[in-house]
């Protein structure tokens, strides 16, 4: 094999977010791309709720408002926790809201299609098998067919990353560290979306959904609005979903035929159904994000802020701070693991570490608390309503009495008393 002729600045392996953001911030600065993906197209293997979010899409695609395929723009967010019959709602909306909902299929590929026209070579259908290395450095990629060499390889193969692996960046993902996700997307009429959901034109809602069928374990439910479609689906980490002896499908048909989420979707077709994983680790398993001639981003490196729900937008930072770093790499022809640490501090002096860094405690406690963060006070909010609501010619202060008695009756006092530590211990974390 030649060398020379199968030889380019940097080789990405992966056209989702990360992998078109770092390609076409390399391509603007003039330098020499190849984004290699699996799918048919960009976006033909992606899966999420989703919304992307307008600040940091921008930063890469300054006209992507006018000119993206996008779906609605998200004015509200409800969250909702399920009880097994009712539900609490909180609903916050803004008609300048910063998110819109995007269909990956088209959004993907039309990034892509930016990413070519700004001069990046594109290769589809093509599956990168294992990384090449010489003298402890990588020098590029073998696929199926060929052996491709570059100064750098930048790693954007999404969760699973079986190259990082290889190489001995990163370890199995523990069962506890990962959420399967399960959504359908149901076809709706427009005009019924904006009924339900209180929209006009295109705006558009999201739904955060604890509880229900997934109350004591780690997982949420969401609901996005499409044009003509509404997206539902769940995570729950492997972990909770192996313990509980069903499939995810189960609960997601158990969220749909919750009274409060039924009658939004009534009458909906289905047109899609697909399932992802969604790396649920946080600060403390990211793992190392460069070595010798490689970098990795987005959820590769386990960039994911799943409190927020937030994952396109470090995936597209990160791919673009990436980038940057291989800019300098490439003017100083320097492709050391030192020199692409720059990497690392970059992400460090972001939001992306930041935020990961401020939650570094979150998953941790919520291991330890699940069942009284994500089961016990979740149905103490619905008794609460219940109770307020309720009108029964029992006098209010007795209900209230009953209420707060049934806090101290229901769970151990010692139990509560470490509910309150964990909570002083999360805030105290996220606030120092
Ligand atoms: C159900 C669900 C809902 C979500 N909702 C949201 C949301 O609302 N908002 C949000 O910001 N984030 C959300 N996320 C997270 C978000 O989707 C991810 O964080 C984001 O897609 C990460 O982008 P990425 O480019 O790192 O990886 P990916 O988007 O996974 O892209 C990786 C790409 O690499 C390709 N690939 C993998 N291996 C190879 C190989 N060996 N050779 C060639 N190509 C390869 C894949 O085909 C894929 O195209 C959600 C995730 C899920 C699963």
């Amino acid at each position: 094999m030649n060398k020379i002729n199968n030889k380019t600045q940097v080789i990405i392996v992966g056209a989702g977010p990360a992998g078109i953001s770092c390609a076409i911030t390399l391509a603007r600065a003039g330098k020499q791309v190849v984004l290699i993906e699996r799918g048919m197209f960009a976006g033909s293997k992606n899966v999420f709720g989703g919304a992307i979010y307008t600040q940091p899409t921008k930063e890469i695609f300054p006209n992507f408002e006018t000119d993206a395929p996008l779906e609605r723009h998200n004015i509200i967010h409800n969250f909702m926790i399920l009880g097994e019959k009712d539900s609490t709602s909180i609903a916050y909306r803004n008609d300048f809201g910063g998110s819109y909902s995007v269909i990956r299929g088209k959004f993907d590929r039309w990034a892509a299609d930016q990413a070519k026209k700004e001069g990046v070579v594109i290769v589809e259908q093509t599956v990168v098998r294992e990384l090449l290395k010489e003298d402890n450095k990588v020098i590029g990629v073998k696929t199926e067919l060929e052996e491709y060499f570059s100064d750098i390889v930048i790693l954007a193969d999404g969760v699973n990353s079986l190259l990082a692996k290889q190489i001995g960046l990163r370890k199995e993902i523990e069962t506890k560290d990962v959420a399967l996700s399960v959504k359908e997307v149901i076809k709706l009429d427009k005009e019924i979306i904006n009924q339900r959901f209180n929209l006009t034109d295109s705006q558009g809602a999201i739904g955060e959904i604890f509880g229900g069928p997934m109350l004591g374990m780690l997982g949420l439910g969401f609901m996005y609005t499409n044009t003509d479609s509404v997206t539902i689906g769940l995570g729950i980490t492997l972990n909770d979903l192996v313990k509980s002896n069903q499939r995810p499908y189960e609960f997601l048909e158990k969220v749909k035929s919750h009274p409060s989420i039924a009658p939004l979707i009534e009458g909906g077709t289905l047109k899609e159904y697909s399932a992802h994983l969604i790396p649920e680790g946080g600060y403390k398993k990211v793992p190392k994000l460069c070595d010798n001639g490689v970098m990795i981003v987005g959820d590769a490196g386990m960039l994911v802020n799943n409190l927020h729900w937030e994952g396109t937008n470090l995936a597209m930072i990160s791919g673009k701070l990436a980038a940057e770093t291989a800019i300098v790499a490439l003017n100083t022809n320097d492709f050391s693991k030192k020199m692409l640490s720059k990497y690392e501090k970059s992400l460090k002096n972001s939001f992306v570490l930041k935020d990961m860094h401020t939650y570094r405690n979150l998953m941790d406690i919520a291991h330890q608390r699940q069942k009284a963060f994500l089961d016990y006070y979740l149905r103490k909010i619905n008794a609460f309503f219940e109770m307020f609501t309720t009108v029964n010619s029992v006098p209010k202060k007795q209900n209230y009495h009953g209420f707060i008695k049934s806090i101290f009756t229901d769970r151990k006092i010692s139990e509560l008393f470490k509910d309150v530590i964990a909570v002083i211990k999360l805030v105290w974390s996220i606030l120092i």
